[in-house]
């Protein structure tokens, strides 16, 4: 699909493949991110900022539930003290709800808009949300799974009426398929960007998608769609492996290199379309790395990122 064809030449078709310069990550670490749910296990979010700095690593992506327990106020003049630069704030979302849950889901969301303009976020991460009784606890059960992908996108475009003029980018996350009850009803890049299309037909940059590589890298279409994104809707970049066999749905992600997906050629895909932010380490690990030192991770996470991200 890369190829293209020259048909210029009577008889002699030469085919030119693009030209496509990747980044450079072997020699430094500039350009990486740690999604602070990677240690989440082995600090608090003032001290996982401070462990940052040591390894000089200058951008993050913190968890709400993370900034909750130090504080907005702590986690924004940590942030701004060590000038970190922050590639994305997780989480808004959860958006299926009855309707008797419907404004909470609401209030919720608009609180993490604001809360990731404070820290200075380039975008917010939307984990969508499942059916309604998981996504929002306590509302009627139900198995409507095409309803709870409409109340997403409904929701979506609502929060882009208090996002746009706030000035901050929403980062729709398609998740693997495995949590579409639970978690996220948006399973592929093409049903994200099929949102993003209807809502912000104009591309202006504040809608796009955040693209996991955990989620995203068994997909056929996943060239194609990368493609079909664009600059203007690649909003962030993240990275961990697939291992194999994966033991546990949520919590077995691996580090880069210990598993079976194509980084290279992902973020060279990624790159070719003008990407060109932070790749974002995000690693729920309870079986290894939540078990190791916080250095010891940081510091695997940097060679890794230069060997093989
Ligand atoms: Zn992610």
């Amino acid at each position: 699909m890369d190829a293209r064809h020259n048909g210029g030449h009577d008889g002699l078709e030469l085919v030119l493949l693009p030209m496509v310069l990747m980044r450079d990550f072997s020699t430094d670490h500039a350009m990486l991110s740690i999604n602070t749910a990677t240690v989440r296990k082995q600090g608090d979010l003032l001290e996982i900022i401070e462990a940052c700095a040591r390894h000089g690593i200058r951008a993050i992506s913190p968890w709400r539930d993370q900034v909750a327990t130090v504080g907005l106020d702590a986690a924004v003049k940590a942030v701004k003290t060590h000038g970190f630069q922050l590639s994305g704030y997780c989480r808004g979302g959860m958006f299926p709800s009855d309707a008797a849950h419907a404004q909470e889901a609401r209030d919720d969301n608009r609180r993490a808009v604001d809360e990731a303009k404070a820290l200075g976020a380039v975008c917010l991460v939307l984990v969508v949300g499942g059916l309604p009784h998981t996504s929002r606890p306590g509302s009627a059960v139900s198995h409507d799974l095409a309803g709870a992908r409409q109340q997403v996108e409904d929701g979506i475009a609502e929060l882009l009426e208090y996002a746009k003029p706030a000035g901050m980018p929403l980062a729709i996350e398609p998740l693997h398929p495995m949590y579409a009850a639970d978690r996220a009803c948006v399973n592929t890049l093409e049903q994200a960007l099929d949102i993003c299309d209807r809502l912000d037909p104009a591309r202006t940059g504040a809608l796009g998608v955040a693209a996991d590589v955990y989620h995203i890298w068994w997909d056929p279409n996943l060239y194609r769609d990368i493609q079909r994104a664009g600059r203007e809707r690649l909003l962030a970049y993240h990275v961990c492996d697939w291992l194999v066999p994966t033991r546990d749905m949520l919590t077995d992600r691996g580090m880069m290199g210990d598993g079976v997906i194509e980084l290279r050629k992902i973020r060279q895909a990624v790159e070719a379309e003008g990407f060109s932010g932070f790749s974002e380490v995000e690693i729920f690990s309870e079986l290894d790395w939540w078990k190791r030192p916080m250095d010891e991770v940081l510091r695997t996470c940097i060679e890794r990122h230069k060997s093989v991200v």
